[in-house]
């Protein structure tokens, strides 16, 4: 038996444009993960008679609607008066819903008023969802030929949480069909998703395993599916094999790639210590991202002007003169001296043109070299990606994260990354 479930997302930001509908696709995601999908997602304006043919349209193809936005206390916030009307029932003043509202105001030094006991009315022979993140709680109603109705707060921090708190398990529950499907997921950086994907291809999975790929720019995730009944550690194990252990940094699908590299930072008891051109501290942001970081990174010198480089890293400015800036030269005694004067594991450095301007025939903008300088060697990598300068600088700060994590992790280095291409 199948359970379609679909939304009806009101707002008139979400069709002219303001606001993208995120909600849906939040929805749509955790449903497919379940191996459910949406029917319908029927985007309509604050306006009475669209939410009530809304209703009515959805009503006719859904087991379950969710309704999304229109919960607030102003007077475009329509849903309750609506679901009550599609119901044929009144509102009445939930007493749950009352001391949550007054204790969620309280708390911001704010007292219960007209407009926002509006929120403490839910329709007749309803159920309480609660909100724990906003004021508005929403409410689930049935009818008495099984159509259910759970109208959610539009906020999408709110929404996402009494989807998946309050929605989602009466969704698992009433959805006889709905498989729990089992997943493994493999985290990537290093090569194009066209490589990514012709290794998979090669793997010949069997056509139970479901697999999936998101370019999580720059990094390139695999995942795969199969239901719970189905053996699928063989094609984990060809999976991962064939991927290799150097290209795949985490297959934990919670990890980002900088908590892993602060795990194995941690487990070899290592420090980090950075010297930064082009990149401007942006290494130095993402290794400070994950709490704890403290324990890791040192520190960072952002040595963008030449005048730095050689005052406060040393760099003699023959060297700069002789190979410029942007050179194998330049970042090897940056990485060395970053690592010195900060008594660091690690001295990582990154000298680049992320231009637009600046490129020439021999170093074209997307030209970068890193230098790596460590306990038992240090070496330089030149790098090249052609693209705008955000993406140049992330790419560079992510090569040379994926660098020390490689020599953490005792992998070969590449001698060039093609990534994203
Ligand atoms: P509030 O109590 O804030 O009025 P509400 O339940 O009435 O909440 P809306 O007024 O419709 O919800 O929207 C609240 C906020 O959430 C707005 O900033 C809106 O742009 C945003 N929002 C609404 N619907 C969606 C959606 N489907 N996807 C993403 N954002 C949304
Ligand atoms: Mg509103």
């Amino acid at each position: 038996m199948s359970f379609p479930v679909s939304i009806l997302a009101t707002g008139s930001e979400l069709l002219d444009g303001r606001v993208v509908d995120t909600n849906s696709n939040f929805v749509a995601q955790a449903l497919s993960e379940c191996g459910l999908k949406l029917q319908r997602v029927l985007l309509v304006d604050d306006d009475r008679s669209e939410l009530v043919a809304g209703l009515r349209e959805l009503s006719s193809v859904s087991r379950l609607i969710i309704t999304s936005g229109g919960l607030g206390p102003t007077t475009d916030d329509l849903t309750r008066d609506i679901v009550s009307e599609f119901f044929g029932v009144g509102l009445y003043e939930e007493p749950k819903a009352r001391t949550h509202l007054e204790g969620f105001l309280k708390k911001r030094g704010r007292v219960l008023d007209s407009s926002n006991i509006k929120q403490a009315y839910l329709p007749v022979g309803s159920e309480m969802i609660p909100n724990e993140l906003g004021t508005a709680p929403g409410f689930t109603m049935v009818r008495g030929d099984g159509l259910v109705v759970c109208s959610l707060s539009g906020v999408p921090r709110e929404f996402k949480k009494m989807f998946t708190d309050s929605v989602l398990p009466l969704i698992m529950e009433r959805a006889q069909n709905a498989q729990r499907l089992q997943k493994v997921s493999f985290k990537t950086f290093g090569m194009p998703e066209s490589y990514v994907g012709q290794v998979i291809e090669r793997c010949a999975l069997p056509e139970q395993v479901i697999v999936s790929y998101r370019a999580a720019m720059p990094e390139i995730h695999v995942r795969l599916k199969a239901v719970e009944s189905f053996d699928l550690s063989a094609s984990v194990e060809k999976v991962r094999a064939a991927l290799g252990p150097s290209l795949i940094f985490s297959e934990d699908p919670q990890q980002s790639f900088f908590e892993r590299l602060q795990e194995l930072l941690l487990q070899k008891r290592a420090t980090i210590a950075t010297a930064e051109s082009c990149t401007g501290g942006l290494i130095a942001e993402y290794l400070t991202r994950t709490p704890g970081s403290s324990e890791v990174f040192l520190g960072s010198v952002v040595s963008y002007d030449n005048a730095v480089k050689e005052k406060v890293l040393q760099v003699p400015g023959g060297v700069i003169a002789q190979h410029g800036a942007v050179s194998a030269e330049v970042v090897r005694i940056m990485a060395r001296e970053v690592r010195n004067l900060m008594g660091a594991t690690f001295g990582v450095a990154v000298s680049g043109v992320a231009g637009p301007g600046g490129g020439t025939d021999e170093k074209p903008v997307g030209t970068f070299f890193i230098g790596i300088a460590g306990p038992e060697r240090s070496f330089e990598l030149r790098c090249f990606y052609g693209s705008e300068r955000s993406i140049i600088r992330t790419y560079a700060a992510y090569v040379t994260l994926d660098l020390v994590r490689r020599e953490l992790q005792g992998h070969p280095i590449p001698s060039s990354y093609p990534i994203g291409a």
